[in-house]
Parts: C-alpha cells; sequence; structure tokens
C-alpha cells in the first residue's frame, strides 16, 4: 500500500469525529465560542433531539465579512498565535477545531455582525458561497441543520430524541452555571426551557436546582497565591444518590475531574451519608500555567501539575465551611437513625402517614372515597405473619427461628443447620423485587395512592426528561403530573413498594429511573431496562440499614423471603443470608 495525504475533506471529518459526538457538543462548542466573544446574551434554539436544527446566537463581537470565511478553516483562532499562548489560555476554545468540525458534518451557516461594521454578513459554510449581506444586530448567530447527514456510522449512535435533548439541556445548564454573569435562553421546540437573565450566582444556582435544593447554600470564598476557590455549597441536609449536582469548573470553564469530585465527596464526609452524594457548584481559579487544559480534544479533562495540593485545599476547605455552618449535623444524623418502629421510620408524622391511603386501581382521583376505618389500620404492604400462617397451616418461616436486629443492619437467626446473619436491606430488596415483578408481568401493578402527593423538584434537563416519559412511569405504578416549572407532583406509587414514603426515596426513585432509561439506551443493556427499573423500585421501597424493626416485621421478612424464588442473592447480586454451621463452628474452636 502507498502512504498518501488524506483530502483535506475527509481530514475535516475524522477530525469532527473528535469533538462533534451529538447534538450537544456541537452546542457546547458554539455556546463556549459565544462566551469567547464577550457576549452578555446568549440563545440557545433547537428542534427534536437538535439533529434537524439547532441554533446560537449571541450578541458578542461578531465577525466580519473577511472573517467568516477564515473562521471556518482548520486551525484558524484569533484565540492564540504563539506556542508561549498554550499556557496562558484564558478563552473556552484555542484549538480553531469546532468551527470546522461542525460544518464538517453538518448544514451550517453564520450571519455575524462585526464590531467595525454597520452590515452582517451571511455565509453559508456548505455552499461556500461568497458572504452575502444580511441584517442582525452586533453579533453572531450559527444555524446548524441536519447534523451526521453524512457520518450515517454517527447517527446510529444517536439516542433518542428525548436523551439526546436532555443532554443539550444539561450542556446549557452547566455553562449557565458557570456563567451567572451571562444571561441565557434556551427554547426546544419553541417551549422556552429557562430563560435566566444575568445574576448573581446564588440566584443562578436556585433557578438550576431547584429553590428547594438552593435552601441552605453556603458561600465558598478561598484564596492564596495560587489557587482560588468559589462558589455555593449545598446545606448538607439535603443529598443526592448520584454525582450529577456536583458542578466543577476550572477558570470557569466545566470540566470533569475525578480528582476533583473524590475531593469534594471526602469534603463532606462527615456530615452526609457515604452512600450519598452533595450537591455544590465550584469554580477553581488557577493561574493557567498550572493547569493543562489541552488534554482532551473536547477540552473537558484538566490536568493540574500539583494534583495532591489541589486535592487537600479543595477537601479542607469545604469540609471546614461545612462544619462551620452546620456543626449539628453530625448529632442530627444520629439522632434520625434513632431506634423507632419500622412503620413510622418514614419521616412522615404519624398522621400524615395513616393518610397513605390504600390500593385503588385509578389513582387520579386520590382525594375521592377516603374510608377513613381503612386508613387507620394500614399499615404496611407485606401480610402479616399470622396471616400466611393460617394460608400456609404452617410456620411458612421453615425452620429459621429470629433471634434479635443487630445494629439496625442485621437480623441474626438460626435453623437446625446453624447461625444464620440476615442483611435486611438486601432480604427486603429480594421480597419487594418479586413482588413488583410477578405484579408487572400479570399486567396487575396495584398502586397505592398518596393521599398527599409528593412534590419534588427537578433540575431543567431532568423535567425534560420525565415529562416525556410519564405514560412510561405510569406502566410502573408511579403516577407523576407536572406540577409546575420543572416540578412535580407524585399522586400514586406501586402498592408494594409500601415502605416507599419518605420524600428522598420518592425523588431518588424518580430521578434514577430517568438516568437508567437515559444511560441505557441505544446499548445493548436496554433490553433489560424493565427489570432495571424494577429494581430501583424495589431497592427505593426497601428498608435500610439503620431502621429499627419489630419482631413482627422480622418474622414477616422472613417468612416473605421463604417464598422468593432466589433468596439468597439480591436483585442486584449481592448475599442476603450467611451462614455458619456447626461444622464449621467447631473448626475455628479447633474441637
Ligand atoms: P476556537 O474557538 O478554538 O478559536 P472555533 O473553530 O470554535 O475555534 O472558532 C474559530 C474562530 O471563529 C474563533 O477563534 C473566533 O475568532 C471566531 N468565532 C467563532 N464563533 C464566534 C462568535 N460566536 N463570535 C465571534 N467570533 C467567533
Ligand atoms: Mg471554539
Amino acid at each position: 500500500m502507498k502512504i498518501k495525504l488524506l483530502p483535506e475533506e475527509l481530514i475535516a471529518k475524522i477530525a469532527a469525529g473528535e469533538v462533534v459526538e451529538r447534538p450537544a457538543s456541537v452546542i457546547k462548542e458554539l455556546v463556549e465560542n459565544s462566551l469567547d466573544a464577550g457576549a452578555t446574551r446568549i440563545n440557545v434554539t433547537f428542534l427534536g433531539g437538535g439533529v434537524n436544527y439547532l441554533e446560537v446566537s449571541d450578541d458578542g463581537r461578531g465577525m466580519s465579512k473577511d472573517e467568516l470565511k477564515l473562521a471556518v478553516k482548520r486551525h484558524a483562532t484569533s484565540k492564540i498565535s504563539r506556542i508561549e499562548d498554550l499556557s496562558q489560555i484564558s478563552t473556552m476554545g484555542f484549538r480553531g477545531e469546532a468551527l470546522p468540525s461542525i460544518a464538517a458534518v453538518s448544514k451550517a451557516l453564520i450571519i455575524s455582525r462585526g464590531e467595525e461594521s454597520d452590515e452582517a454578513y451571511l455565509y453559508k459554510i456548505y455552499e461556500d458561497n461568497e458572504p452575502e449581506a444580511a441584517a442582525r444586530a452586533l453579533g453572531t448567530t450559527v444555524k446548524v441543520e441536519d447534523l451526521f447527514y453524512n457520518v450515517p456510522a454517527r447517527k446510529k449512535f444517536l439516542k433518542s430524541p428525548v436523551t439526546e435533548r436532555r443532554q443539550i439541556i444539561s450542556t446549557v445548564e452547566l455553562l449557565a452555571l458557570a456563567r451567572a454573569d451571562v444571561s441565557f435562553v434556551l427554547k426546544a421546540d419553541k417551549k422556552i426551557i429557562f430563560d435566566l437573565v444575568q445574576s448573581s450566582l446564588k440566584e443562578r444556582i436556585s433557578k438550576i436546582l431547584g429553590k428547594k435544593n438552593s435552601e441552605g447554600l453556603s458561600p465558598v470564598n478561598f484564596k492564596n497565591p495560587f489557587i482560588s476557590l468559589t462558589g455555593f455549597l449545598t446545606s448538607p441536609n439535603i443529598s443526592f444518590s448520584n454525582n450529577k449536582r456536583i458542578y466543577l469548573f476550572v477558570n470557569n470553564r466545566p470540566v470533569f475531574a475525578p480528582l476533583l469530585l473524590h475531593a469534594v465527596r471526602e469534603g463532606y464526609h462527615p456530615f452526609i451519608p457515604s452512600d450519598r452524594y452533595p450537591a455544590c457548584v465550584l469554580n477553581i481559579g488557577i493561574s493557567p500555567e498550572l493547569v493543562d487544559v489541552n488534554v482532551h480534544p473536547t477540552k473537558k479533562e484538566v490536568r493540574f501539575v500539583n494534583q495532591n495540593g489541589i486535592h487537600e485545599i479543595v477537601s479542607k476547605v469545604i469540609k471546614d465551611e461545612i462544619s462551620n455552618t452546620s456543626p449539628v449535623m453530625n448529632i442530627e444524623i444520629s439522632q434520625k437513625s434513632m431506634s423507632k418502629p419500622f412503620i413510622g421510620r418514614t419521616g412522615y408524622s404519624s398522621e400524615k402517614r395513616a393518610k397513605v391511603y390504600k390500593v385503588k386501581e385509578s389513582p387520579t382521583k386520590y382525594l375521592d372515597n377516603i374510608d377513613l376505618a381503612r386508613v387507620t389500620k394500614f399499615t404496611f404492604a407485606a401480610p402479616k405473619w399470622e396471616e400466611l400462617s393460617k394460608q400456609e397451616g404452617e410456620k411458612p418461616s421453615g425452620s429459621i427461628i429470629p433471634r434479635f436486629q443487630w445494629k439496625k443492619k442485621y437480623i441474626v437467626a438460626e435453623d437446625n443447620e446453624g447461625i444464620l446473619v440476615i442483611d435486611q436491606h438486601t432480604a427486603w430488596e429480594r421480597i419487594n423485587y418479586e413482588q413488583l415483578k410477578s405484579q408487572f408481568k400479570k399486567n396487575s401493578l396495584q398502586v397505592q395512592n398518596l393521599l398527599i402527593p409528593e412534590i419534588i423538584e427537578l433540575e431543567p434537563s431532568q423535567a425534560e426528561s420525565l415529562l416525556n416519559r410519564i405514560e412510561l412511569f405510569q406502566k410502573f405504578g408511579i403516577y407523576i403530573e407536572e406540577f409546575g416549572p420543572h416540578i412535580f407532583k407524585v399522586t400514586g406509587v406501586p402498592y408494594f413498594a409500601g415502605k416507599l414514603k419518605s420524600h428522598q426515596d420518592i425523588q431518588d426513585m424518580v430521578e434514577e429511573i430517568i438516568n437508567s432509561i437515559d444511560e441505557t439506551e441505544n446499548t445493548p443493556e436496554v433490553e433489560n431496562i424493565n427489570d432495571d427499573i424494577i429494581k430501583i423500585i424495589a431497592c427505593k421501597s426497601s428498608i435500610k440499614a439503620g431502621d429499627s424493626m419489630s419482631d413482627e416485621e422480622v418474622k414477616t421478612m422472613i417468612a416473605m423471603l421463604n417464598r422468593c424464588s432466589i433468596p439468597h442473592r439480591c436483585p442486584h447480586g449481592r448475599p442476603i443470608i450467611i451462614r455458619m454451621t456447626e461444622k464449621e463452628l467447631d473448626t475455628k474452636f479447633l474441637r
């Protein structure tokens, strides 16, 4: 084979593959260009999932007629010119690759009016026309149509429009958090997703994270000669089941940095449970020579000269700040897990709990027909030990005799063969999972209506994703209605998820289901999505470590577990029961 230089067009397409992965990456690059052009107001508009049409328009410096053609050439940039500049980058872009890459895989055009010009010019990149006079005020609009029309392979890897749309919204959210001093308007299919005016960072955070999550934000303001840390930390009273709300920036550039994520978690560590994640918006200001942003084509990864030092500062600053603002947290955590019978464990007052009303097939009229006698009798969905005994005419637990609950985590029991230790959470997970699954399969999922609907507030990107999936949620017995901008009310949950009562459990469940659908889409795992959703519901509605259980509940649990088809492993594969036989003990004691 002969070595030959590739044609320019092919080079451009190959390069585009690195920068332009999906519609959201186009939007990211275009918005970054607008920010670099000093825009104070940026409008992002798109249709569907952004593939057919997207547009970013700004009031920045704009480009002259001559610059238009140059801007789309590879390695054309106004941001750096000498090798030394690479170590001093203060703009979002510098590689001169975004516009040519976008243009190589779509039908794009630019309309721009530069500062020195009275006229705007329209340049249809895909036709390579001579820029023609057009109308617009100072600034730039880039319109991108038919993304990947000439790269079918890439198109195939895109997810559904709902998911691509969520990615776009997340991308703009992230940039909007990076620059509260800039107005952002985001429109999808003519609907305004958000309209954020220039504001303080605190206000911006509350617009994106939601009012409730932004209660008790504490500011971070740290500075030494090498590094500054600014932003806000959410109260440790609020925590999440994933790290998606940890927003990190380096010199205002959104970054993906496992090192920093770890540092944030470590800083919060003493104040929130170890399986939970905080939310925060943190910008690390650092001299450009001490950080390399040129590690990744999309510039989202960064490398610090002194990794350990940065980690230490971030975690320490957070730890200090949180302990200053909420010195009682440790005590609160231990109070919360103080002994309470598990039915009363949910964070509901007993009156409110009593109102959690039993099953009705149609959850829509959840306020009608309240049968008070039944309401007060209602405890939790699992059948009682005695009922099971009656049904089966024998002790349904086989020969397992529960002895005591240990550390509010394990049930110590015995049977003929030895001593058993049962993990209370995985046991309930298995029980709930099998119940839900069999009901789901038979199409007979029963719904428990919440008399007082649970109100949950989501981020705009999550809200859009949920809005498009309300019916899917219903299939799983979760009834949700839109209640306000990015606010929803949950009016019904699967009956068997009767223990799913705390606000946090419901919010976590909804978010995890949305995330799981978005993540598995277009991957081989998508076939398991129904099962995954059932697993999430089962998990969130199960007793957790730290919950007390009455003797009655322990017996019920063992009885129910005994009826499961796979009683030894939870749906995620963790063990449920560990047995120490007499023989094993004898060996250990050298008998
Ligand atoms: P880079 O941002 O790395 O310089 P791009 O391909 O994204 O490369 O953009 C090339 C050049 O086009 C930029 O350096 C800038 O001069 C110009 N440009 C792009 N978008 C805009 C815009 N919205 N407003 C003004 N100038 C722009
Ligand atoms: Mg750029």
